[in-house]
């Protein structure tokens, strides 16, 4: 057994700690970064990258199904699933090699091992080739240990018939009929991904509406959406346990009340997911966990351990990679001694359905809930130009502004590309921009971004492609 000697240690290679590491050695700070999996995390390997490949390929096929109107016919297009997946591994391949390269060529040290706290300064990894163990004495150690999906009762997920989004992601044929439980991001990103491609969903969601904390209007159009393509959405639904019958899955639930059974043949379990600290000894560093098992922290994301700093999925919610990978790159420069906090006025949130959903800021509701009198500009892309050439006209972009200042409260894209349309929007927030700073920028024509600057004008009744409300009158 060694003992090696670093400034820095950072334990989880995913969105929140490879990019942490990186930072580090840029700033000159001695690291290591030591990962038991494969580098890039579940983003990476088993989440937004891999189910963006599928997503995008399921998206094509469906497109070719629905072009006819347009003139092109796709006769013949045809699914090929095992080949989508070698596709989508070839993209993960590349991807963590590139972060791979991407640690060692800024002069950190990546290490293949798993992590355990021994002390508040000290840390075991131990190697999966029966190598002796290694104790690593760091100044610094920042905890990146990310989520793992959580498990309902009755369905034990075996990667097969009872599936996480894993095991979803891995599905080497169209399964026939899937039923999703949970009517959250996972579960209607990849319900959804299969539907394009011909299976029949089935969404059981607990709560009395899907994608709940998304805007509710944003979210109805995606309902809308996974009806007319076939599916069934069972709201206030709770999947009690399953049974096979005659080769199937019959899945029993408790739908307001009612006892109901669904007859599926793979279940996609995607309820939410659970911050990542078993294994790790946390006791022996001193840490202590905070509600549902998450590492409290302050804004320079310090742990109430001097020297122990967490980040990502974590220290909970959002979970997702972007924030993870902003508080990983704060912790670096706190630990390179820079006065840095995490004061990021806004999270994106992104949901890759069909259509998309993206959003920034307060909903409605928050923002009176917060106080404010608000006004909303809408601008639905069935009025898009750009929208209508693309044959991608259902869904709006919807702007809140506090109706004193007109100051950008919030923004909510249901449509096309509305993932890549929300960064003007972040920028808007962050910069605590008004409506007329967007609807002042000249957009460029014919694009999918004037959608933007039409529902910001619109939002202080100035937009000219749709009537403004009416003003009251004076008299
Ligand atoms: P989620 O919290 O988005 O949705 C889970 C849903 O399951 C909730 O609506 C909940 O009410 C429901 N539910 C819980 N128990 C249930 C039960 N027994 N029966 C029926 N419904 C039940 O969680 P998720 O979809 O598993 O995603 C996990 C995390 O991963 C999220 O926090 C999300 O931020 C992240 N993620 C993000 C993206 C993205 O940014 N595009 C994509 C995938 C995952």
């Amino acid at each position: 057994m060694a003992t090696i000697k670093k400034k820095a240690l950072v334990i989880g290679a995913g969105t929140g700690g490879y990019p942490c590491a990186i930072r580090l050695a840029q700033l000159g700070v001695d690291t290591m970064i030591v990962e038991k999996a494969e580098p890039g995390g579940v983003c990476l390997n088993w989440g937004c990258i891999p189910s963006k490949a599928l997503i995008s390929a399921t998206k094509l096929f469906h497109k070719a199904q629905h072009s006819e109107s347009m003139g092109v016919s796709f006769k013949g297009a045809a699914v090929d699933m095992k080949q989508m997946q070698a596709w989508k591994s070839g993209i993960v391949k590349k991807l963590t090699g590139g972060v791979k390269g991407l640690i060692k060529g800024n002069g950190a040290t990546y290490v293949k091992a798993t992590a355990s706290f021994v002390g508040p300064k000290s840390v075991r990894l131990k190697y999966a080739d029966g190598k002796p163990d290694d104790i690593v004495e760091a100044e610094h150690i920042v905890i990146a240990t990310g989520s793992l999906p959580i498990e309902i009762p009755g369905f034990k997920i075996d990667q097969k018939r009872i599936v996480d989004s894993t095991g979803a992601l891995e599905l080497d044929s169209v399964p026939k009929r899937m039923l999703c439980i949970g009517g959250g991001i996972i579960g209607l990103e990849l319900g959804q991904t299969f539907q394009r491609v011909g299976t029949k969903l089935v969404v059981l969601e607990g709560l009395g509406r899907i994608l709940n904390g998304v805007d509710e209007e944003c979210a109805k159009v995606v309902a809308k959406q996974i009806k007319k393509d076939g599916g069934e959405i069972h709201t206030g639904a709770r999947a009690t346990g399953w049974e096979e019958r005659d080769g199937a899955i019959v899945v029993k639930a408790d739908v307001g009340g009612e006892t109901k059974e669904f007859e599926t043949d793979i279940v996609l379990v995607a309820v939410g997911r659970w911050p990542i600290t078993a294994g790790l000894n946390i006791e022996k560093s001193g840490v202590k966990l905070g509600e549902r098992g998450f590492i409290p922290v302050d804004n320079r994301k310090q742990t109430n351990v001097p020297g122990i700093y967490a980040v990502g999925d974590v220290v909970g919610q959002p979970m997702l990679a972007h924030k993870a990978s902003h508080e990983g790159e704060v912790v670096a420069e706190v630990i390179a001694g820079k006065k840095t906090v995490d004061d990021a006025r806004c999270i994106p949130n992104i949901v890759f359905t069909e259509p998309e959903i993206a959003s920034v800021g307060m909903t409605a509701e928050e923002a009176k809930a917060a106080g404010h009198e608000v006004s909303i500009g809408k601008m639905p892309f069935a009025v898009s130009g750009r929208a209508m050439a693309i044959d991608e006209t259902n869904g709006f972009v919807k702007v809140i502004t506090d109706a004193k200042d007109a100051r950008v409260l919030g923004i909510h894209i249901v449509g096309p590309e509305a993932s890549d349309l929300i960064s003007e929007g972040a920028l808007a927030i962050e910069m605590g921009a008004f409506a007329e700073d967007i609807s002042l920028t000249v957009h460029p024509h014919p694009t999918l971004g004037e959608a933007l600057m039409e529902a910001a004008k619109h939002s202080i009744g100035e937009a000219v492609h749709l009537m403004n409300p009416r003003k009251k009158s004076a008299h």
